[in-house]
């Protein structure tokens, strides 16, 4: 029964970072004190964690709250290249790359920067890149009821650059399209086009 117990307690911060000295000490080799360089990991760590895994405090229903009216625009809406850092949590190692999220709005619009936003409210957890890709379609066809929204995720990964295959340059892509992004072909080339060659439309 005490193994359950202990299994429902969420652990504090004291409890993450006698995990962290543990970590330290098994990649050491070392039982005896903690050198000086290392003294302050366990807490740099875990702060840090806080820093890296803040988009569990956070909730998409009510960033995209706040809509406005798209006073007829029905056009595509493109945020294009917006970076961000990730953990997968298959190797809590990191993976970084750019996201392209884009909808065609039905009477409503959401400030540009809540996209951004909602890139980063996924990407700051422990996650993998398809999770990310999927929850943030879903998060604008819930919220916006737009007529078709489209995310595609490029990005690198640190558990096969530096371990594993060790591959530096492979690029993992991803892509969900909703709507008319996914029922017609037109749309979504438009979509591709935008992504790809910004200048040229
Ligand atoms: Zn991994």
């Amino acid at each position: 029964m005490e193994g359950d117990e202990k299994l429902e307690k969420i652990p504090d911060k004291k409890d993450a970072m006698d995990a962290v000295e543990t970590l330290v000490r098994y990649i050491e080799k070392d039982g005896g004190e903690l050198r000086e360089g290392l003294v302050d990991t366990p807490k740099r760590v875990v702060e840090s964690f806080n820093e890296l895994y803040n988009g569990y405090s956070q909730d998409a229903d009510s960033l995209l709250d706040a809509t406005f009216n798209a006073e007829g625009y029905d056009g595509i809406v493109l945020l294009r290249d917006i970076e961000f850092h990730s953990t997968c949590e298959h190797h809590m190692l990191p993976f970084t790359g750019s996201a392209h999220v884009a909808y065609i709005p039905v009477n409503k619009i959401v400030g540009i920067s809540k996209l951004a936003r909602l890139v980063e409210l996924h990407s700051m957890r422990l996650q993998n890149q398809e999770r990310i890709t999927k929850s943030i379609v879903d998060d604008l066809e819930r919220v916006l009821k737009p007529l078709g929204c489209g995310v595609i995720i490029e990005a690198k990964h640190g558990c096969m650059q530096c371990r594993g295959v060790k591959k530096q340059n492979s690029i993992m892509s991803t892509s969900s399209m909703r709507g008319v992004f996914f029922d017609n072909k037109e749309a979504r080339m438009e979509l591709l086009q935008l992504i790809n060659n910004p200048r040229n439309n």
